[in-house]
């Protein structure tokens, strides 16, 4: 059976490394990295999210401030609290939790964000910087960043593999592909428009599903000994269960522990790393602005 990716213990390891670089600055310099998380309205899950981000920064000791905005707030009201923490010298990364409401134009208020402080990596230039060759973003989206983090402390070669994406999203699939291109694999993008989708993801040596589907991914359409990272993180109505629901991914887990050689589970996989990242990416803001090595 497959070799569970531990995502939880790597990016407790991870988060320890942050602790002590945080803890290292402050002695030298005296700060500390910053980070402003903005949420428009309520969803439960952006809540859940948001708590645990904040949550993980207390434990490193990086400074974070949330602010809260109404559901139905004004497109300028977003626009002026961003505006407000690109001024701020403390502020090292802006989160701006996704997705906004519907009425909010997301394109539009993300340019806003400063190119320095995009520590979620969405801005259009950090992503064409990744897309192009030669060129370094400031900053790669955090659950991409997370994925390739699992594979290499997982000692899986990316160079020359044949990878498999399932979804294209801007915050998560797209930025996947464009990673793993500059690690040297060879990609293949699979989204709801493929066709024979399960005779692609067969081919492939690493499979990274981000499509939001539960059970999408079964044992058949995986190769013998593929390592497989599941980003999906779907709720599924469970009344035993605390609130109401359990978390699974897209990968029929159960099958697929039989054909690969290493799965990550969810909850416990790519989650906890896109929160190590997210910290890493404020770490590594902070450095930058008080040029700090
Ligand atoms: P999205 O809805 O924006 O994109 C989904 C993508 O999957 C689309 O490109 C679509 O074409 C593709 N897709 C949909 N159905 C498909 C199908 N049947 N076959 C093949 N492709 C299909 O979603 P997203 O924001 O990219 O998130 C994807 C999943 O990852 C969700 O479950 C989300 O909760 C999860 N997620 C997890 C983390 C984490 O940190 N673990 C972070 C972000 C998103």
């Amino acid at each position: 059976t497959a070799a569970i990716i531990d995502g939880k213990s790597i990016a407790g390891e991870i988060m320890s490394r942050i602790a002590c670089e945080v803890w290292r600055m402050k002695e030298s310099i005296g700060r500390v990295p910053g980070l402003a998380v903005i949420m428009v309205g309520q969803r439960r899950d952006s809540q859940t999210y948001v708590r645990n981000k904040i949550k993980a920064c207390e434990e490193t000791g990086i400074k974070s401030s949330m602010t809260e905005l109404h559901g139905n707030c004004k497109e300028d009201e977003v626009v002026n609290v961003l505006s407000r923490f690109n001024a701020d010298p403390s502020i090292h990364g802006i989160l701006l939790q996704l997705p906004l409401p519907q009425h909010l134009d997301e394109e539009k208020i993300l340019d806003v964000m400063s190119l320095e402080k995009d520590v979620d990596g969405f801005h259009p230039l950090n992503i064409g910087n990744l897309a192009m060759r030669g060129r370094q973003p400031l900053f790669i989206p955090c659950t991409p960043k997370g994925c390739i983090e699992l594979l290499m402390r997982s000692g899986v070669e990316i160079m020359g593999k044949k990878a498999v994406v399932i979804g294209r999203s801007n915050i998560v699939g797209l930025p996947t592909s464009l990673l793993l291109q500059r690690h040297h694999a060879t990609v293949s993008i699979v989204h709801a428009f493929t066709k024979n989708p399960e005779q692609i993801t067969c081919e492939a040596d690493i499979v990274v599903t981000a499509a939001g589907v539960p059970n999408l991914v079964r044992g058949n359409w995986l190769k013998p000994g593929a390592v497989v990272i599941d980003v999906g993180t779907n709720p599924i109505e469970d009344p035993s269960c605390e609130f109401g629901y359990r978390l699974t991914g897209d990968v029929c887990y159960e099958e697929a522990v039989r054909v690969a050689s290493a799965v990550t589970p969810v909850p416990g996989g790519v989650g906890p790393m896109t929160i190590a990242m997210l910290l890493s990416n404020t770490l590594d803001s902070a450095k930058r602005a008080y040029d700090f090595t």
